[in-house]
């Protein structure tokens, strides 16, 4: 990194850790002040667009005004540590070092890591990908503390665990937050396992966030993850917002469920609960039994996308829908160019539904999986598609994922029922073929608006 870049770097990570500090004091009164205060001092090119944002945010006080002021009323020093692991160390010092990182070796470093602590699971949930890798795998707490330590080298303080069912290792997972208190931890969970006794061993180590998933109201939650499920993850946000501590929500929509995640009546309940934020996940056929009625049809990806963008507007809760707003990062993020994924066998995988691996990292290093023939193919390829409404190498393109299977040799990580890439993707065809007509006209549109 040169001097000049490591100087501005030092510079915003010293200014954002006063601002914040001082917005503890009094929030509502200080967020105005702080913000005249970065325009007095900033250079009018530094990150103009952004303040441009955030000022307009202050003066409308409107729905991210609202969601500031709610991020204020959780417990302080984890909103602190949030904001120091996050912010300073994962987006501003650690993006830093991981463009340097992608320079030097020119392969994709990412922003966050995906870990699969085991592929056990306490739920039987219908068209859970977790459940086609297998049930009695799982990385030890040396391999998790190993990758953790080779990714703090590349720049990356972010880590995400799914699975299975990660909090069946809560033990652990407390664990790793100690060991390494400069990462933030979140985790996929089916959100039966959150109690008190976790609850205060989150609030004492202060660097673990709960995405709970979700898949509608009672009836179709259940149907899918079992009786009783809503109430216990009920139960778990009542838990969660009364100490004070963030989570979100993260739901998959299909072809069943997608009128009801994408009411209003859906996302003011997340709000009402206590959500901070909710990730949407467009259904992927993975795994050789995988529905493909599950799949949505053009209109209701469309309704999807209209809706999110709507309440972005109007809801104070942070929401993104990974299928549709790849306009917002430039497309696909796996493959190392924002994330990556490590199942609980060691596989170092692309994405979380793209289960093809040339490595392992019980192999080779982290540095290694991101420069061999699968990373290095998605960091050529990306993006995707120019239509940032067909972003995928599997859902919206799947002879690009054909290709790149067959031109690294990567290998299926599914150890139950191994799917070749050709299975998988021949259930992709007819939907990429559907959605390219309306992607392709709702890109023109737009374009228009701008
Ligand atoms: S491979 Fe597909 S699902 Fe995975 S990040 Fe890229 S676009 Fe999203």
């Amino acid at each position: 990194m040169k001097f000049t870049d490591k100087a501005k770097q030092a510079a915003i990570s010293a200014a954002v850790t006063k601002a914040m500090d001082y917005l503890e004091k009094d929030p509502e009164a200080n967020i105005p002040k702080v913000m005249e205060l970065v325009d007095r001092l900033c250079p009018d090119d530094w990150y103009a667009s952004q303040r441009k944002a955030v000022r307009n945010v202050i003066e409308a006080k409107d729905n991210w005004y609202q969601l500031i002021l709610r991020v204020y009323d959780l417990d302080p020093e984890v909103r602190k540590t949030f904001f120091r692991n996050f912010i300073i160390n994962a987006s501003l010092n650690g993006s830093a070092t991981q463009e340097h990182t992608a320079e030097k070796y020119n392969c994709n470093v990412p922003w966050a890591i995906l870990l699969d602590p085991t592929s056990a699971c306490n739920l039987r949930c219908t068209g859970c990908w977790a459940a086609e890798y297998g049930h009695n795998l799982s990385l030890s707490l040396e391999t998790l503390d190993s990758i953790i330590k080779q990714g703090k080298e590349l720049g990356t303080y972010m880590y995400i665990y799914t699975g299975g069912e990660p909090m069946v290792r809560k033990k652990d997972l407390i664990t790793l937050c100690e060991m390494h208190p400069d990462c933030e931890f979140l985790s996929f969970t089916n959100g039966t396992l959150i109690d008190e006794e976790f609850c205060q061993e989150m609030l004492r180590v202060k660097n673990f966030v709960p995405a709970i998933s979700l898949e509608g109201f009672e009836e179709a939650n259940d149907g899918r993850r079992g009786p009783g499920v809503y109430q216990k993850v009920m139960h778990a946000m009542e838990l969660l917002k009364s100490h004070g501590l963030p989570f979100g929500i993260s739901t998959c929509y299909t072809s069943r469920n997608v009128y009801d995640v994408s009411s209003e009546e859906y996302i003011d309940k997340l709000i009402e609960c206590g959500a901070m934020f909710v990730w949407f996940f467009h259904y992927m056929p993975v795994g050789t039994d995988a529905a493909t009625d599950l799949l949505l049809t053009p209109d209701q990806r469309e309704l999807m996308y209209r809706k999110i963008r709507e309440y972005r507007g109007t809801k104070a809760i942070f929401s993104i829908d990974f299928q549709n707003d790849a306009e917002y990062i430039g497309g696909c993020i796996a493959g190392g160019r924002h994330y990556m994924h490590i199942n609980a066998n060691g596989d170092v995988e692309p994405c979380a539904f793209i289960h093809y691996s040339d490595t392992n990292i019980h192999e080779q290093s982290l540095l290694q999986a991101l420069r061999n023939p699968l990373f290095m193919a998605y960091h050529d390829g990306q993006p995707f598609n120019k239509n940032m409404l067909r972003p995928c190498p599997m859902l919206e393109n799947p002879q690009k994922l054909r290709r790149m299977v067959e031109e690294s040799g990567a290998k299926s990580t599914d150890m139950q029922s191994p799917e070749s890439a050709e299975h998988l993707c021949g259930k992709c065809d007819a939907y990429a073929e559907n959605w390219k007509v309306r992607a392709d006209s709702l890109w023109s549109e737009r374009h228009m608006q701008e």
